[in-house]
């Protein structure tokens, strides 16, 4: 089921299409046009798990695909930034660039973005266009502080003869793009499976935040990356894929809950308390909701 209300900035809910009829507050949060792009972008009329989908946790797509939920249309806004990049990309592929097409096989089906010339004249290139934050791009990127000592030491106070240290960056460690890499080795496989020869993959990634001094401090320091993602086993993403479809689809017929999501699919709770779309029909989502009230008093 689509997203059916819009959670106003005071917390409110409203059906979106009285939303778009009038707004209830005071004054409109966001102009009328924007609202309805937000509106438009949350239904894309589509049954079956798409790759996205089934990347998530399976409870968390359960729970989209089979409740009524409310969105905060001002958190939808960075998905719009990413079409809208799309849309741009779009109408310069001059010809010779396959773009935004959706392919389908028996488990699920995906709209790569960009396959083709898209670096230089090799042919086969495919690319995916994401507007992502700067902490996830220093992680994608494998960048991390390391804590190194100065040579001083503190003259006085509790940590007196102690040795001082300092952060610094360092820029050889893990790159953690395994959703990304898992979502593209797909489309490869979507591409392949259409009778493509896929021969390089690539990330373009735009920071949201690129401007501000945390990004600096995260060691990004440009508004775009271009990261290669490496080739997956077909074997091992097609069974991934097949598990985590077979897993929903059993819980639809069974109308059934399916397992609370992974640690790592619940980005450690933190996607349970302000981002998942099903955390108002979860009760793992609700619990954790209710122990932050109680801890805020
Ligand atoms: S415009 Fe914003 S504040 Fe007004 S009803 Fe819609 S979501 Fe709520
Ligand atoms: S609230 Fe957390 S556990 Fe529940 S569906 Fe969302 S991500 Fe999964």
């Amino acid at each position: 089921m689509p997203a059916t209300k819009f959670i106003c900035p005071n917390g409110q809910k409203v059906p979106i299409a009285s939303c778009l009829a009038g707004c209830i507050q005071d004054e409109r949060c966001m102009f009328l046009p924007t609202l309805r792009a937000v509106a438009k972008s949350l239904d894309r009329g589509l049954t079956e798990p798409t790759v996205t989908e089934l990347i998530a946790g399976v409870r968390e797509t359960y729970l989209k695909k089979t409740s009524n939920y409310a969105v905060d249309p001002q958190s939808v806004l960075y998905a719009l930034h990413g079409q809208a990049v799309h849309t741009i990309n779009e109408n310069h592929t001059e010809g010779e660039i396959l773009s935004e097409i959706r392919l389908q096989d028996k488990i699920t089906s995906g709209k790569f973005d960009l396959f083709g010339k898209i670096i230089d004249e090799e042919e086969g290139v495919l690319g995916d266009l994401k507007v992502t934050s700067s902490y996830k791009l220093m992680k994608a990127l494998g960048i991390y502080k390391e804590e190194i000592e100065t040579g001083e030491v503190y003259k006085s106070g509790l940590r007196k003869g102690q040795p001082k240290t300092r952060k610094v960056l360092r820029y050889d460690g893990v790159r953690f793009v395994m959703d990304w890499a898992i979502q593209l080795n797909y489309y490869r496989i979507l591409l392949e499976q259409a009778g493509f020869t896929v021969k390089r993959m690539f990330i373009q990634a735009m920071c949201r935040d690129s401007s501000l001094r945390t990004a600096a401090e995260r060691g990004i320091t440009r508004p775009v990356y271009i990261i290669p993602i490496h080739k997956i086993s077909d074997c091992w993403i097609q069974r991934y894929f097949q598990h985590k479809a077979k897993l929903l689809a059993k819980a639809i017929e069974n109308k059934h809950l399916p397992p609370v999501c992974t640690a790592k699919e619940r980005w450690n709770d933190i996607k349970c308390l302000s981002y998942c779309d099903g955390r108002e029909n979860c009760p793992y989502g609700q619990q954790l909701r209710l122990e932050q009230e109680s801890k805020a008093g």
